[in-house]
């Protein structure tokens, strides 16, 4: 069995491994969030480095038209159509490149008539009416009519139309106008929109001679080149599509606080602990905002299952460990067990073997060998203590009768009998009952007052157990002859003078009748 201990410990390393699992997995799962998320990252810069690049291109565009107007007083509509049309083959996501002159009421009934001896005999400046038709535009004192429009296939409802009678049309408008610089709208539903695509329009001013005031350029503006954008067209023609597969892509318009969404991929389910914004700065006046989340797709497709074997591969090894670590225990703890069992086995066979060595194999009393060395050692001591040491001898009266007549074996049992009786005389841990041989018994009592006493209670007790000894000439009971001797050690003794004397004692027992106890 396993102790507490053991079983403590075992638990303890294996929470630990756990703990120690689930953290390296996690430290991994960290490190691979990391990575996916600057992943991410790069290829959201990329795409808006596209994009970036692309609108620029498609800008630049517009100067090749302000160059045509620049260098020549009159542009027919087919020096434009055809300047229009080669770039357009060039930049396939330009809806529409257009001329919107500049003109003032007076000029209006002119150039209207001009424009319809170029083959646009129905040409007429338009507005938009709140319920979406296009009519006649009202009386201003100034007009941007689309002019010359190239491709005109798909366009013909913008033809005509006056940009200044729209609100955001116009804000760009002046704002180019004012400033010189390429403007681009905010978003806008394209007057030739026939789906729900988002556009926006680029005003690139034109001027007679070269403006350097705000009004100078006012005076000076001769009109505008302008390039017609569809948002998704741009980003198809950035090829952005493939490589925003499973991320959530919007741009944001944030020129102004309204965050007008420009253009947004199919909703997908995204992971917010990544969100990844960027800035596209001042493209036409404008400020745009990308924002990209990952799909949850596209996080498990990026991620991969290095965290979770890390955790097995961990669990593994802490499970092995402790199954070890329990076998190990277990094994020690058997061994411990076997070690025990043997040792009792041990102590068991010493003690039998001392038994053997050290007492008679019939009576179970001290044999002689025992006797014999402690008597030495009782000699020895009492020598020292200068204390009285008292031997006693009994001799079975007449047992060579009891023998032959009861037998051999009856005589044995009448040996052990007369053996425990002795033994129960005897109480003091330090005497000692021995058998001397044959059918003689020794005690040897040491440091006892009157050792009379205790011969002659064992002479009574033996009597008193009546074993039958119908052969016996001194009773008709098993009987004893003891003698005994009790002397203070001196230097030139030995203990075998003190057997001599109860020898002795014992001799003149029998010789006095058997039965009884004699000292010398
Ligand atoms: P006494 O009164 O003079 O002592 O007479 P006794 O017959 O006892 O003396 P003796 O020495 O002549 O006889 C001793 C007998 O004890 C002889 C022997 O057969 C017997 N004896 C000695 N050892 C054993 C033993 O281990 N078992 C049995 N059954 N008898 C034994
Ligand atoms: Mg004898
Ligand atoms: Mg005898």
């Amino acid at each position: 069995m396993l102790n507490t201990k053991t079983n403590l410990f075992l638990g303890i390393a294996i929470l630990l491994g756990l703990v120690f699992a689930t953290q390296l997995a996690w430290t991994f799962y960290k490190l691979e969030t990391k990575n996916i998320t600057s992943e991410f990252e790069q290829i959201i810069d990329l795409q808006v480095a596209s994009i970036e690049r692309e609108l620029t291109l498609n800008f630049e565009a517009l100067y090749a038209i302000k160059g045509l107007f620049n260098s020549s007083a009159e542009v027919t509509a087919d020096e434009f159509s055809l300047l229009a049309s080669e770039i357009i083959a060039r930049h396939r996501n330009i809806q529409a490149l257009e001329w919107i002159p500049s003109i003032s009421h007076a000029q209006r009934e002119s150039m209207v008539e001009s424009r319809r001896q170029q083959n646009a005999p129905h040409f007429l400046i338009s507005e938009r009416q709140q319920q979406g038709q296009m009519v006649q535009a009202k009386q201003r004192d100034e007009y941007f009519p689309v002019y010359y429009v190239e491709p005109f296939i798909g366009n013909e409802a913008a033809f005509g139309f006056d940009l200044a009678s729209n609100p955001k049309r116009a804000a760009a408008l002046n704002l180019a106008r004012q400033s010189g610089q390429l403007i681009a709208t905010s978003s806008i539903t394209l007057v030739q929109e026939t789906q729900q695509q988002k556009g926006f329009l680029a005003f690139l001013p034109i001027y007679n001679g070269h403006p350097t005031t705000v009004t100078q350029r006012k005076n000076q503006l001769s009109g505008f080149a302008l390039g017609v954008f569809k948002i998704n067209d741009l980003i198809d023609s950035a090829n952005l599509h493939n490589s925003l597969y499973g991320i959530n892509f919007s741009i944001i318009d944030a020129t102004t606080s309204t965050n007008e969404v420009l253009y947004q991929n199919e909703a997908i389910e995204s992971n917010t602990d990544i969100a990844y914004s960027k800035k596209i700065p001042l493209i036409g006046g404008r400020e745009w905002n990308i924002i990209a989340t990952p799909s949850a797709q596209y996080l498990s497709e990026h991620r991969s299952s290095t965290p979770i074997v890390i955790f097995l591969l961990a669990l593994a090894f802490v499970s092995f460990g402790s199954v070890y670590t329990y076998l190990l225990s277990h094994r020690s703890a058997e061994i411990e067990m076997a070690v025990i069992e043997r040792t009792q086995q041990l102590n068991a066979t010493k003690e039998e073997l001392e038994r053997i060595t050290l007492l008679d194999g019939l009576t179970g009393v001290a044999n002689r060998r025992h006797f014999d060395s402690y008597l030495a050692q009782e000699w020895s001591r009492a020598q020292r203590n200068k204390q009285p040491l008292s031997l006693i001898m009994i001799d079975i009266d007449l047992f060579k009768q009891f023998n032959d007549n009861y037998g051999h074996l009856a005589g044995d049992d009448c040996l052990t009998t007369v053996a425990q009786i002795l033994k129960i005389t005897v109480q003091r841990s330090a005497d000692l009952v021995a058998r001397y041989g044959g059918e003689e018994f020794a005690i040897i009592l040491p440091n006892i007052e009157d050792a009379y006493i205790i011969a002659e209670l064992c002479r009574q007790n033996i009597e008193k157990a009546v074993i039958p000894h119908a052969y016996s000439s001194a009773s008709d009971y098993v009987t004893v002859s003891i003698g005994f001797s009790t002397v203070i050690p001196h230097d030139k003794t030995d203990y075998h003078s003190l057997i001599a004397s109860a020898d002795k004692a014992l001799y003149s027992a029998k010789e006095s009748g058997r039965n009884t106890v004699s000292s010398s």
